[in-house]
Parts: C-alpha cells; sequence; structure tokens
C-alpha cells in the first residue's frame, strides 16, 4: 500500500489508525448490517455518535458547562455570515483583526450585516506578521471582536490570545484548533471547518457560550440561527452524520495519544524541524515574522520561481505531495497539521536538504 506525506492546507492527512478504524467498520457498522452512512441520524447508534463525539471534543478542550458544541454544515465560509447574523444584536457594532486572506473575506461578508471596523492589520507587510493588539483598541460597545487565530495562507498564528474585555472573542480556528490546549473560557465563540484538524469536509464546529445564544433576528434564516443547532442537538435537520462519525474517531485517536498537551509537544517538535531545516539553509526562507510564526502552515520561498517549482515537482516524486504555495503567496507551503507524522516532517526536512546541494 503507497501512502504519501500529503501537506495539503486541506482537506488534509487523516490519521491512519484512524482511517483504518473507519475501513474496518465501513460495511457492519457495530453489527447494524449497514455502514454509518446508511443509519438514520435518529438511530440509537447514531446518536451515541454525536454523543461521544461531542463528550470527546469537550474533554480534549475542557470546555465548561456554559458552551454549547455545535455540529452543523457550511464550512467556516458560512460562519463568515453566521456570526454577525447571530451577534450583532446591541450595538450592531463588531470590530475585526485583519490577518489574512481569510480575516478579509470574514470582514467582507460581516459588513453585510452592520457597523464592522477593522482595528488593526497586517495587510501592510503582506500579512507576514500578527499585529500587537491590546484592550484600548477594541470598542467597548462592539458585539464582539473576531480573529483568525491561524492564517491558513500566510503562514502566521497568535501564539497570545487578545484580552477584549467584555466584549465576546469570536475566533476562526479553522486551521489550529486542537493544535494545542486552549482555554475557551476567553472566547465567545470558536469555529472550524473540520477539514484541517478535524475530519473531512462537510463538517463545521461551533462552540459557542450560551449567552450568545437566541439574539437572531426574526428574518435570520432557521438553519443559520445558532439557537435551531442548539435546541436540537444539532440535529434539526440531517446532519453530516459520516462527518461526525470520523470527528469522533479523530477525538478518539487524540485523547490516546495524550490529549492536546502532547499533541502540541508534537507539533512543536514538527514545526522546529522545518523552521529549523529553512533558518539553516542559504537558498530557503520565511517570509514569516518569528514571533508569528505558524506550528500547522509553513510557507517558504527560494531564489527564484523556476526553482520553486522544480522543487514542488522533485518533492512530488519522492512521496511529498501538496507542497506548492497559494496562488496569493507563491512558493512552497507545508502544512503540518495534527495527522502529519513526524516521519513526514523528517522526510521534508531531508529532501529540503538534499535539493539545497543539488541547486547550489
Ligand atoms: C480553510 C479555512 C477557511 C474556509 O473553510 P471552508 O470550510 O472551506 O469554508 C476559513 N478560515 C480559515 C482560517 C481556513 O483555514
Amino acid at each position: 500500500m503507497k501512502r504519501v506525506y500529503n501537506f495539503s492546507a486541506g482537506p488534509s492527512m487523516l490519521p491512519l489508525p484512524v482511517l483504518e478504524k473507519a475501513q474496518e467498520e465501513l460495511i457492519n457498522y457495530k453489527n447494524s448490517g449497514m455502514s454509518v452512512m446508511e443509519l438514520s441520524h435518529r438511530s440509537g447508534l447514531f446518536t451515541n455518535i454525536i454523543m461521544e463525539a461531542e463528550q470527546l471534543l469537550r474533554d480534549l478542550l475542557s470546555i465548561p458547562n456554559e458552551y454549547k458544541v455545535l455540529f452543523v454544515q457550511g464550512g467556516a465560509s458560512q460562519q463568515f455570515a453566521t456570526v454577525p447574523m447571530n451577534l450583532l444584536h446591541n450595538s450592531g457594532k463588531a470590530d475585526y483583526v485583519n490577518t489574512g486572506s481569510w480575516s478579509k473575506k470574514a470582514i467582507k461578508e460581516a459588513k453585510k450585516f452592520g457597523d464592522i471596523r477593522v482595528v488593526a492589520s497586517s495587510e501592510d507587510k503582506n500579512f507576514t506578521y500578527i499585529p500587537a493588539l491590546s484592550k484600548d483598541m477594541f470598542d467597548p460597545e462592539a458585539d464582539y471582536v473576531h480573529i483568525t487565530t491561524n492564517n491558513t495562507i500566510e503562514g502566521t498564528y497568535f501564539s497570545t490570545i487578545p484580552d477584549t474585555g467584555d466584549v465576546p472573542l469570536v475566533a476562526d480556528m479553522s486551521s489550529n484548533i486542537l493544535s494545542e490546549e486552549l482555554d475557551v473560557s476567553k472566547f465567545g465563540l470558536i469555529y472550524a471547518g473540520a477539514q484541517k484538524n478535524i475530519g473531512p469536509a462537510g463538517l463545521t464546529v461551533v462552540i459557542v457560550r450560551e449567552n450568545l445564544i437566541g439574539h437572531a433576528s426574526d428574518t435570520c434564516p432557521t438553519m443559520l440561527d445558532y439557537k435551531t443547532h442548539s435546541n436540537s442537538g444539532s440535529l434539526y435537520n440531517t446532519p453530516p452524520t459520516y462527518g461526525i462519525y470520523m470527528a469522533k474517531l479523530v477525538f478518539e485517536w487524540l485523547k490516546k495519544l495524550g490529549g492536546l498537551k502532547e499533541m502540541a509537544r508534537r507539533n512543536q517538535q514538527k514545526a522546529k524541524i522545518i523552521y529549523d531545516t529553512i533558518e539553516e539553509s542559504s537558498l530557503f526562507t520565511s517570509p514569516v515574522q518569528k514571533n508569528s510564526r505558524s506550528l500547522m502552515n509553513i510557507p517558504f520561498i527560494s531564489s527564484s520561481a523556476e526553482i520553486d517549482a522544480s522543487f514542488i515537482e522533485e518533492a512530488q516524486a519522492a512521496g511529498l505531495e501538496t507542497l506548492k504555495g497559494h496562488r496569493s503567496v507563491g512558493g512552497m507551503r507545508a502544512s503540518i497539521y495534527n495527522a502529519m507524522p513526524l516521519e513526514g516532517v523528517e522526510a521534508l526536512a531531508s529532501f529540503m536538504k538534499e535539493f539545497e546541494k543539488k541547486h547550489k
């Protein structure tokens, strides 16, 4: 069996033990005579899956009781609209931090619903750093503050979570949720598309403080009102059942390996190998400021676009897939989410060193 090391930014690698477990259970789930995809979402077996998935996520992230976990669809992109539709209910104002392409999309969408202010931005330097933030920068009347904790395309990450005082903090964590321990109580709402660190595409996870639910306007579509999903345990309509099952297997895998503390240790170790390789190299450089570097997405460039292109081609031939950088940044990008094994990162680092010798 040939498996490659897939450095895709998303959909990305899933842990091999998770895929094997899914394969083992595929055609006859727990003696039901059917697959999870064929189970009624109202069945006892599926009820157990969704309840276990939620409980495992609560355990992994130590989610406090006053937070709801919602399993919805539409991707993180739909949350760009859902968040303002549900949360802009007092002043109608929200403060956004612009740290990259995904933040920009979130801002553009939110502007359809209220008075949106960009309080800080790193666009002046091509989003290569996380701007410094302090409490006095935020409007105390704002209904929420929005940040993108990990910028998938640009490779930056908030190593400290800003203090927004009494204003609820909303975070798009699509590309770094579950990569390290997290104090959920610092946030009003967290959302993430599943296809980076949780499971297959099609599932979106929302973690929301109860007091932020129930304020959507009467014209808010039922499916976009958090209350709908909160009141029904994410079973108002047919949820993405197989995605929830796969997420449950990923959560079990995380728990078994030692939880987020151990996952964070591994992620630090993996990222260090790549960043050290870049630092020691005279061919490769990182565009990102040192104090803002992501542990999940590592963009880097060589000395020319031609060398970048041969790097990507030769890497692919060596079983190192999808290293092409995002079209807006160019060069290369190694996405090394939770499921990327240490061996994959080591293989990339030695490939980079070999490549450099040949191209000097
Ligand atoms: C991938 C990504 C998105 C878009 O997610 P979809 O589920 O495809 O809508 C949004 N924000 C961030 C930070 C991402 O990494």
